[in-house]
């Protein structure tokens, strides 16, 4: 029965504080000297302050006061609709101030504080509804919305009505957070009368947490701040407080004086909210110890103000306590519809906690008088509920782990998501690394075809320069070294040119080629060495190139001999280049090493074609007929020319007899020589 009376006079207590919560920061916020200039707001201090006990009053008088509000300045205006809502939460009309709410809400516009004091009269509407979850999430969002320069009775607000809410739905250790700063926020603010009732709701949290010590001291602490404030209602209040932390430790005549000083407080101020928690708790205490009367006697001056109120818990309590003392005094039939119409008003409310406890202490209060039959039907009736209860508490369970279950599935999800995004960078990672090796892939390709470009030119250099080598080595090939004049190997390439694509001639002209022999050569190297030889050599090239044209072709034949081709000529003029020939070789002696050397040479030369029919020959068979001319000068002295002038005969082979032996064709006049003689020969013996 304790423990029913208790828990249900708790609850009551809980509601029944929080007007007196609601009251005091209204009454603050409007104390405060911007506000208190207009009248408007006094007078709706004033009804505040009124509403704490008397909802239905306050309500009278602001309906009064509504038209002359409604017209006042936005600020004025929305201290009204706090008022307004709170005192419909008071008076238990929770539509009501959900509705006053939304006023104010749409009134707020841009206003953030009057946002969030709407938001705050809609958590209190929603706390007296008992929808504990909407009604944090809304104090929750007020206390977000505030900054540092928020006014502080806001702060204090929404963290004394979160805290309180918090405390209801058994978030103990976050209710002891918020109801703390509330505290710490009242105390900053010498508001002494919030103090007190923010450690008032503390108290009651400690004696939740079964910390008896602290909510005594807590509780000593809010009665000496009302006591020093003379407040009266709010001691009653505190009173209430005490009085159920002396219940919780058994301490049954400091209980009884705590509720007794309570109930005179509360019913000397007309607080008839406390005073009827006061009287229920009181008509508890007797029930406990025994003194049916009492109980039912202070219950029943409950009823009234209960009724008032609307409070269905309270008249609840009531009737429970009645019918348990009807039926533990022997007025069993009294009682039974009492507490069955108390049953029925938790079932209807679906506080099946309160229908249980109330069947146990039914069943109790039956088996005690010695009613087995209905002793035993009633706590059938209790195993059913709470066999119900436990199914929809499994049901809680089963959905508590589902949401643990939720949970966990998106804690998995979220370390997917982290390896996706790990995969992600990896990848970025990766396309970041292919792109360097492409750049590295581009500069290297650059660097190579550099390096090619430069390799192409020195090829490019070092070919030329091959060529500028091979044309060198072509004029090396093709000339003498010694004397500088073409050689025997390109005369030949020349010849068999000419013989493949002969060049024609103009008329009357010829080509001819001379064959030179310098005389006694061995002698002027066995007397004077072979370099006096190559300096001879030297000087008659250099003679024949002075002596002769541009176009003819020097060629160094042999050793000593010298091979002159003329490309054209006419035929005539052949003996004349000879003479020239003998002279530029012999006129001068040779100077080397202070000698003076002289030289003569012999010389045999032919046209081509072979006049008068015009033979040609090919090249060898040319030059071995001018050899056999120059055979013939030698044999004749020396220094001297013999040029094949024409054949005298074209008939019966003439040209091979002359070509197998001259002297002998020239003897029989076959062939016409021209001989031109030079000086006599050196150098002589
Ligand atoms: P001949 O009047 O009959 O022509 O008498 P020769 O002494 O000129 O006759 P031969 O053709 O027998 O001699 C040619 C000599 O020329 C033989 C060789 O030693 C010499 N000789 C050949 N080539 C060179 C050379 O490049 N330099 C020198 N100093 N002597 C050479
Ligand atoms: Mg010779
Ligand atoms: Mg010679």
């Amino acid at each position: 029965m304790t423990r029913l009376g208790a828990a249900n006079t708790f609850l009551l207590v809980v509601r029944r504080a929080l007007p007196a919560i609601f009251a005091g920061i209204v009454l603050l916020a409007f104390a405060m000297p911007a506000k208190a200039e207009a009248p408007t707001l006094d007078a709706l201090t004033r009804i505040e302050i009124l509403a704490n006990d008397h909802p239905d009053r306050a309500l009278q008088q602001l309906r009064a006061l509504e038209r002359e509000a409604r017209k006042a300045p936005l600020t004025t205006r929305a201290a009204f609709l706090s008022v307004l809502g709170y005192t419909q939460a008071l008076a238990g009309d929770a539509d009501a101030a959900q509705r006053t709410s939304s006023e104010l809400e749409a009134l707020a516009g841009g206003n953030r504080e009057i946002a969030a004091e709407a938001m705050l009269v809609r958590a209190n509407a929603l706390f007296v509804r008992g929808s504990l979850d909407t009604a944090a999430a809304s104090a929750k969002s007020a206390l977000e919305s505030f900054d540092a320069h928020s006014p502080a009775r806001l702060r204090y607000w929404a963290r004394h009505v979160l805290g309180s809410i918090l405390f209801e739905q058994a978030r103990y250790d976050q209710a002891l957070t918020h109801l703390q700063e509330a505290a710490r926020l009242a105390d900053d603010n010498g508001w002494a009368r919030r103090r007190g009732m923010v450690l008032n709701s503390l108290a009651t949290l400690y004696l939740n947490l079964r910390q008896y010590d602290n909510a005594l001291r807590t509780v000593g602490e809010a009665c000496d701040i009302a006591r020093r404030n003379n407040d009266s209602a709010a001691l009653a209040n505190y009173k209430l407080t005490e009085a159920n932390i002396h219940s919780a430790t058994d301490t049954r005549p400091a209980q009884h004086a705590a509720l007794t000083e309570s109930l005179a407080l509360a019913h000397s101020v007309g607080a008839r909210a406390v005073e009827s928690a006061a009287l229920i708790n009181l008509s508890d205490y007797y029930l406990s110890t025994g003194n049916y009367a009492a109980a039912i006697e202070h219950a029943e001056q409950a009823t009234p103000i209960a009724r008032d109120f609307q409070d269905w818990s309270g008249e609840a309590t009531i009737q429970t306590n009645i019918g348990l003392a009807r039926i533990l005094s022997g007025n069993t039939d009294l009682g039974k519809p009492l507490i069955e119409l108390a049953l029925a008003t938790y079932k209807r409310h679906g506080a099946r906690n309160d229908e249980v406890a109330v069947l146990r202490e039914y069943g109790d209060a039956l088996r005690k008088t010695g009613q087995s039959a209905a002793a035993l039907d009633t706590l059938l009736r209790e195993r059913a509920l709470s066999e119900e209860l436990l199914q929809s508490e499994k049901q809680r369970v089963v959905l508590e782990l589902q949401a643990r279950y939720e949970a966990d599935k998106r804690e998995r999800e979220i370390t997917l998501l982290n390896r996706e995004n790990a995969l992600k960078d990896a990848q970025i990672e990766n396309h970041r690394l292919a792109r360097r090796v492409w750049w590295l892939l581009l500069v290297v390709s650059a660097l190579a075809a550099l390096i090619v470009g430069l390799l192409y030119r020195r090829v490019r250099s070092t070919n030329r320069q091959l060529e500028e080598r091979n044309e060198e080595l072509a004029i090396q090939s093709s000339r003498d070294p010694l004397t500088g004049l073409y050689n025997r190997r390109y005369f030949q390439q020349r010849m068999a040119q000419f013989d493949a694509n002969p060049a024609p001639l103009a008329a009357n002209t010829v080509r001819a080629t001379y064959l030179i022999d310098i005389d006694h050569f061995k002698r002027i190297n066995d007397r004077r060495g072979h370099p006096a030889g190559d300096a001879v050599l030297i000087a008659v090239a250099e003679r024949l190139r002075e002596a002769l044209r541009e176009a003819d072709m020097i060629v160094r034949w042999g050793g000593e001999e010298f091979l002159i081709f003329v490309p054209r000529i006419r035929p005539e003029q052949m003996s004349e280049l000879a003479q020239r020939i003998i002279n530029a070789i012999s006129e001068n002696p040779v100077a080397y090493n202070g000698d003076l050397i002289p030289v003569t040479a012999s010389i045999g030369y032919a046209p081509f074609p072979l006049p008068p029919a015009g033979i040609r020959l090919p090249w060898e068979r040319e030059i071995n007929l001018i050899d056999m001319a120059l055979y013939l000068a030698k044999a004749h002295g020396r220094s001297r020319a013999y040029g094949v002038a024409r054949l005298l005969t074209d008939g019966d082979g003439g040209i091979e007899r002359v070509e197998t032996d001259l002297e002998q064709a020239w003897t029989s006049g076959l062939v016409e020589l021209a001989i031109i003689e030079g000086p006599p020969p050196s150098p002589v013996d």
